[in-house]
């Protein structure tokens, strides 16, 4: 299979899903997870019509970023430290990762010095899993609260990663309530802050993330096949 028929194959994956959940096809879009993968790979999905892309590891962003010759546009997906946000800074339009208030506040600095803002979304670990990155849903409020004071940043959402199970049904109770999560931020009206991103489901799972309500599906193996760990 190649990038291009895979990617066709996805969009038709998610649009059909969409309309049978009553939603518009148009309201998921697709992130491309091209962690681990080439600049050519990147460039031959851009060539078969896909612009948005994530990337996870900041050293291997950066280094591809400059290859790439097709215009794309990035968003930062992976566990983000905070000495390393000023070499992403204004090469993304979205981080996903956002999951305690230090790492705002360096968003914060970076983006003040473009004089644009960036758009965040909050990572809740919904499951409490000490592997993973992400603040509880009992600081989720707290934390939006803060970071929505930062004039350079813009809080449009959340993002959750959910355990991983074999059965893709297994994760939909975690997506279920990311979105509440979001419908709790919302109704708490907080000045700055929409909650019009949801950033759920990866390509084992992203069809019951759609039927949840995901808006971004992050999906790198179904597209570009199984990753090389090379890390
Ligand atoms: C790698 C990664 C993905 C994509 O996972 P696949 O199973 O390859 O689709 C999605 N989200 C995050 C945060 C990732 O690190």
């Amino acid at each position: 299979m190649t990038i291009a028929s895979n990617l066709i194959h996805l969009q038709e994956r998610i649009a059909t899903v969409a309309r049978r959940a009553g939603r518009d096809p148009e309201s998921v879009r697709l992130v491309a997870v091209s962690k681990t993968k080439p600049a050519e790979a990147v460039e031959d999905a851009a060539r078969a019509g896909q612009r948005l892309f994530g990337e996870n590891y900041v050293q291997e962003f950066t280094a591809k970023a400059g290859e790439v010759r097709e215009p794309v546009e990035w968003h930062f997906i992976g566990a983000l430290q905070s000495n390393k946000v000023r070499q992403i800074a204004g090469l993304v339009t979205m981080i996903h990762s956002v999951d305690r208030l230090s790492l705002a506040q360096e968003i914060e600095r970076q983006w003040a010095k473009l004089d644009t803002t960036c758009d965040v979304l909050i990572q809740v670990n919904i499951a409490g899993e000490a592997t993973k990155s992400g603040t509880t849903a009992g600081e989720l409020l707290t934390l939006v609260r803060e970071v929505a004071l930062l004039p350079h940043l813009r809080v449009r959402g959340l993002m959750t990663m959910p355990p991983f199970f074999d059965d893709p049904e297994g994760a939909r109770p975690y997506f279920r309530e990311l979105k509440r999560l979001a419908g709790v931020v919302a109704a708490a009206g907080i000045p700055g802050v929409v909650m019009d991103e949801l950033s759920m489901g990866m390509s084992g799972d992203f069809e019951a993330a759609v039927e949840e309500g995901a808006t971004l599906v992050r999906i790198g193996t179904s597209l570009f096949g199984e990753r090389e760990y090379r890390r």
